[in-house]
């Protein structure tokens, strides 16, 4: 190695920075928490794309954190600029905050609904950290660990063929790092200059040694060191991400860092800079990707391919968020779904989540599952909770719709009553944009009036029995008085009065008061399914059931 003055090279790179690491140290002070509580983060880079990654690693660390009294911060990482689009960190803030994802420190929205800090250990948006992160480059290249390298595009890209010729791995090391070595002599005609550089580590590992590494998802893992020099700083005096991770995440406290497995390949590397830097490592809980079935293979959710990983896609379809936090919960902890059954109504907060029961693999999504857990939930849930819900979806995704629904708020709280409470309440649907289709009929506007009847009878069949059942129609009726007129309409018309006389003998009657309820629901509904028919015609009142089954009746004599 040449004998270089790394002193003088650090005062060469970084003339402006005088700040020490020391005082770093002593600015970012360590936390005042309970023994055992954790400090997590989300630090999601502010793309404008808000998907249920967020949220499966935002509630990791909501929970770890949440749950030992600890802190949960917000870090955003717009250290590439290229990809930021404006307002997506309010945006973030915004949706999580939905999900229950609600940060105690870092990027929050003021009064204005703006990014601000809150909390010591800002600020919170990487751009705004270069002169701190700086104060730890020069550190390193005083100790060695890092140097200039001034290479152009095209010369990676020429070391880059030559490695694919000679089978050799890819990255910036052995004869290839051209500037690992080179005399304060060399550095300073490039820096004189003008040439731009970059700031490499200074790696001292070899692919040769291999050694253990405790994750809290994945365990063991075996990891082989590495021997790359990485970029430490861009060009314009910008983190990359590995370094930004080390700095930050040591003078930010945190314990567990949640991320992505996509990170797992620059382990060795995060390793080797906590201690290059002189850093406590955190734990690490990388989380798999989520999943889907794809005919009968498994493959990632693709932004490109799935519009259900987008976050707003939930939020268009109407789906509570509550159902969706719980649907996570039950594909992040393999327990958490015996534990709802066993817990139906008890916060979420109180189940013990543990990141020992999370799936190494990553987690297989499943809509349709969602939708069952969301079917349940909503059967759960008071009239008036899916009435304000439903009020408040429609607003914004089918205002149409809304202007009926809100019409007359106690007709419609009435109608979604029907079969709510008790022990087996009705679970109709599982998002809110399903309302219309399961209850729209009791409004007029969206009353079908071409409802397709039964096969196998004929009109004028169908037109007595209607005649005769709204000849003795009474909104007083209690339920079975209600039901004995459908029965005495049925043996008018010769019909079976019970559905277990005709089936015991389906030769002798042309029906039985199955159809003939089938015939009023239709002429009332519009639909052969609908919601409890007795409850229906009771809320839709004497009017307007007569008038429907009028126009029916003139209908079907065409
Ligand atoms: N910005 C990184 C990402 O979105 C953060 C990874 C981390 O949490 O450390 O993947």
């Amino acid at each position: 190695m040449t004998n270089i003055d790394y002193t003088q090279l650090a005062e060469i790179l970084f003339p402006n920075v005088k700040a020490t690491p020391e005082e770093m140290e002593a600015r970012f002070p360590a936390r005042d928490l309970p023994e055992g509580a954790c400090v997590s983060r989300l630090a999601p880079s502010p793309t404008g794309f808000v998907h249920l990654g967020n949220v499966v690693q935002g509630l990791t660390s909501e929970r770890i954190c949440h749950q030992t009294n600890g802190v949960l911060f917000l870090r955003i990482e717009d250290t590439d600029a290229k990809r930021e689009v404006p307002g997506a960190s309010e945006i973030l803030i915004e949706m999580l905050s939905h999900y229950g994802i609600i940060f105690d420190e870092g990027a929050a929205l003021n009064e204005e609904g703006k990014i601000c800090d809150k909390g010591n250990y800002g600020p919170y948006k990487q751009s705004q950290r270069a002169g701190i992160y700086h104060v730890f480059a020069k550190k390193l290249v005083q100790e060695g660990k890092a140097y200039p390298c001034f290479c152009t595009e095209d010369e990676l890209e020429q070391f880059r063929k030559e490695q694919e010729d000679e089978k050799a791995n890819f990255g910036y090391y052995g004869k290839w790092a051209k500037w690992r070595d080179r005399s304060i002599e060399d550095i300073k005609k490039e820096l004189d200059a003008g040439k731009e550089w970059v700031l490499r580590f200074r790696s001292t590992g070899s692919i040769e040694n291999k050694f253990k590494f405790d994750d809290l998802v994945k365990g063991t893992v075996d990891v082989t060191e590495n021997d790359i020099d990485h970029v430490l700083l861009k060009s314009d005096g910008i983190p990359t991400y590995h370094f930004a991770h080390a700095v930050d995440d040591h003078l930010m406290h945190t314990t567990h860092v949640v991320r992505g497995d996509e990170w797992l390949p620059s382990l060795p590397f995060h390793i080797q800079l906590f201690k290059a830097l002189g850093f406590k490592m955190p734990k690490y809980v990388h989380i798999g990707p989520l999943m889907k079935m794809d005919g009968t293979s498994k493959r990632k959710l693709s932004k490109r391919k799935d519009p259900e990983l987008a976050l707003s896609y939930y939020k268009q379809e109407g789906y509570p968020t509550e159902c969706v936090v719980d649907y996570i919960m039950t594909i992040l902890n393999s327990n958490y779904e015996d534990w709802r059954r066993a817990n139906p109504d008890a916060p979420m907060t109180d189940f013990k989540f543990s990141v020992k029961k999370m799936n190494p693999a990553g987690s297989l999504f499943d809509i349709a599952k969602l939708c069952d857990v969301s079917k349940n939930m909503i059967s759960r849930m008071s009239a008036e909770t899916v009435y304000n819900s439903v009020a408040e979806w429609s607003k914004e995704f089918d205002p149409e719709f809304n202007t009926e629904f809100t019409k007359d708020s106690e007709f419609t709280k009435a109608v979604l009553s029907i079969g709510r409470g008790g022990n087996k309440p009705r679970k109709d649907f599982a998002v809110w944009s399903e309302v219309k289709d399961y209850m729209g009929f009791m409004f007029d506007k969206y009353y079908n009036v071409e409802g397709t009847y039964p096969e196998n009878f004929d009109n004028d069949t169908i037109v007595s029995a209607l005649e005769k059942f709204a000849a003795t129609f009474d909104t007083s009726d209690e339920q079975n008085v209600w039901f004995d007129k459908m029965k005495d309409v049925a043996e008018s018309l010769g019909f079976a009065r019970e559905t277990k006389e005709y089936k015991a003998n389906p030769n002798a009657f042309p029906g039985h008061v199955g159809d003939i309820s089938a015939f009023v629901r239709v002429a009332v509904t519009g639909k052969q399914n609908s919601p409890d028919l007795y409850a229906v015609m009771s809320i839709l009142g004497k009017d307007s059931v007569n008038n429907r089954i009028k126009a029916q009746i003139e209908r079907l004599r065409g």
